[in-house]
């Protein structure tokens, strides 16, 4: 499941494949891009931001580019050495190839695929809340940010990328285990927002640099999460039977006995 930390790890792949280089040549599969032709433009940097990709690149005549990806649930990108075989996926889901004297990067499945000028970077990404994993990372902002709807659910206000960017299903079902919380309490009812905002953080930061996401400090495939993906398998912790139930639009899991109903905090007059 791209998440943060694997949207992370795809930006870190990217820039050590392509960074510096002067592209030989491109493939979009996009209509919206099939005539776009980045033959000899040079790739600055490749960055995340949230569960955005970020590709920075200069034209020919200097100006600056962003060619904007997002994985959502099933893209992906890879880098391949010429020459070497596309193993990643079908073909038929590439959706763009970039090709440099040093490697070949081939995206998969990408959603809003779009080439922008970089000053216009905002215009995709300035509503995301601070970054778990960017540089700017600012926790009291996140905290702050969630505490604006008091009464929407703590489960929905995790995934919200406008509070704090780069937590997906995964690490919220987690997360709200591992803090006792259950997923429906409301954000104002949350007994410790800063707790809870700074565990993410640590859980994503830990999967950086791997694409195995744990969060039990297991890598052994059945033992990566407490809660997530696991319906009617017993608790680590208890033993209940955990629940899945719909969540806003989402899907979530949970063990109700360690994260019992919270009386919740009465709307705003
Ligand atoms: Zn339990």
């Amino acid at each position: 499941m791209p998440e943060g930390d694997t949207v992370w790890n795809t930006a870190r792949v990217l820039h050590r494949a392509l960074a510096g280089a002067r592209l030989t040549g491109s493939d979009f599969r996009v209509p919206r891009l099939a005539t776009t032709d980045l033959t000899g433009w040079t790739v600055r940097e490749s960055a995340s931001r949230g569960k955005h990709l970020l590709l920075r690149l200069a034209a020919p005549d200097d100006a600056s580019w962003t060619l904007h990806s997002h994985l959502r649930m099933d893209g992906a990108w890879r880098a391949y050495a010429p020459g070497e075989r596309w193993s990643g996926r079908p073909a038929h889901l590439i959706r763009v190839v970039l090709r440099s004297p040093g490697a070949v990067a081939v995206g998969y499945h990408l959603h809003e695929l779009a080439l922008l000028p970089t000053a216009a970077e905002a215009d995709l990404v300035g509503h995301l809340g601070p970054d778990l994993l960017g540089p700017d990372w600012d926790p009291a902002e996140a905290v702050q940010r969630l505490s604006v709807h008091p009464e929407q659910t703590i489960g929905e206000a995790l995934l919200d990328q406008r509070n704090l960017a780069g937590v997906g299903n995964l690490y919220k079902c987690e997360v709200l285990f591992l803090r006792g919380v259950s997923p429906w309490t409301p954000v104002g009812a949350v007994p410790d927002l800063p707790g809870m905002v700074a565990l993410a953080q640590r859980l994503l930061a830990a999967n950086r640099g791997r694409w195995t996401q744990s969060t039990t400090g297991s890598l052994h495939r059945g033992q990566t999460s407490y809660v997530y993906g696991r319906r009617a398998q017993p608790c680590r912790r208890c033993g209940t039977a955990i629940g899945k139930e719909e969540l806003g639009e989402r899907v979530t899991y949970w063990c109700p006995l360690c994260q019992p109903e919270q009386p919740g905090t009465p709307p705003p007059d």
